[in-house]
């Protein structure tokens, strides 16, 4: 082989090597150690719908881990308070939700930084990080490594983004459920196929309660 063709390949494997190692790392499935219950996080938030959320959960009683985005947290810092007022645990999914594969590092870093600075400036303590997307680059590594935050993962995605049956979702729900599992569902538009999809969460979830409550993995309480 010829040598600039051995360059290319070399940058090519490196290239690969330097961007699946932080994804990895990210995505590992996490089901939470010693907890029977299925456990719900919600992304994107806060949004028009996070109080009727908050409603349900109760009656549900469920505590829920919420992802939130800094530029949504601005707009609606008393949602935000309600929701911590509900017994919820909260952690940094970005600032403007942008792909953060499709973004340079030092770009990344700063939406990070704007993040977990609207955190501080909204006086709440914070400690868990979810990706936008799911992905996880050497940024949102240093990032949760410099602010001792814990990443978060999910078990179970079922697409309530999109335009499909709730009785797909839920069916789903159920198969991804089970002693803690950690299954993400969409507080918000942002990222989202259609905005109009997250008109349902809530009575999405309350089906879900429901369709667990007898099983041996109800839906159960984040804890910290
Ligand atoms: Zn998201």
């Amino acid at each position: 082989m010829k040598t600039p063709c051995m360059i290319l390949l070399l940058l090519f494997v490196i290239g690969f090597i330097l961007w699946i190692i932080p994804l990895l790392i990210g995505r590992r499935k996490l089901i939470k150690k010693g907890v029977q219950e299925t456990l719900l996080t919600f992304d994107d938030g806060p949004s028009e719908v996070t109080e009727e959320l908050l409603n349900v959960l109760d009656q549900c009683q469920c505590r829920a881990c919420f992802f939130l985005l800094g530029e949504e947290m601005v707009k609606r810092r008393e949602v935000v308070q309600k929701i911590l007022n509900h017994g919820h645990a909260v952690g940094i999914h970005g600032y403007s939700h942008k792909h953060p594969l499709k973004m340079f590092f030092w770009d990344q870093k700063k939406d990070l930084e704007k993040a977990y600075q609207v955190f501080l400036d909204q006086g709440i303590p914070v400690s868990y990080y979810r990706a936008p997307h799911g992905a996880y680059t050497w940024a949102s590594l240093f990032f949760c490594k410099k602010h001792d935050l814990d990443i978060v993962h999910w078990t179970g995605l079922v697409g309530d983004w999109k335009l499909e049956q709730e009785e797909t979702l839920l069916q789903r729900l159920l198969d991804l459920s089970g002693p803690g599992h950690v299954l993400v569902l969409h507080d918000g538009s942002k990222g989202t196929a259609n905005p109009l999809c997250k008109i349902r969460i809530p009575h999405l979830v309350l089906r879900l309660h429901e369709a667990l409550k007898d099983t041996s993995a109800p839906l159960g309480r984040w804890e910290e």
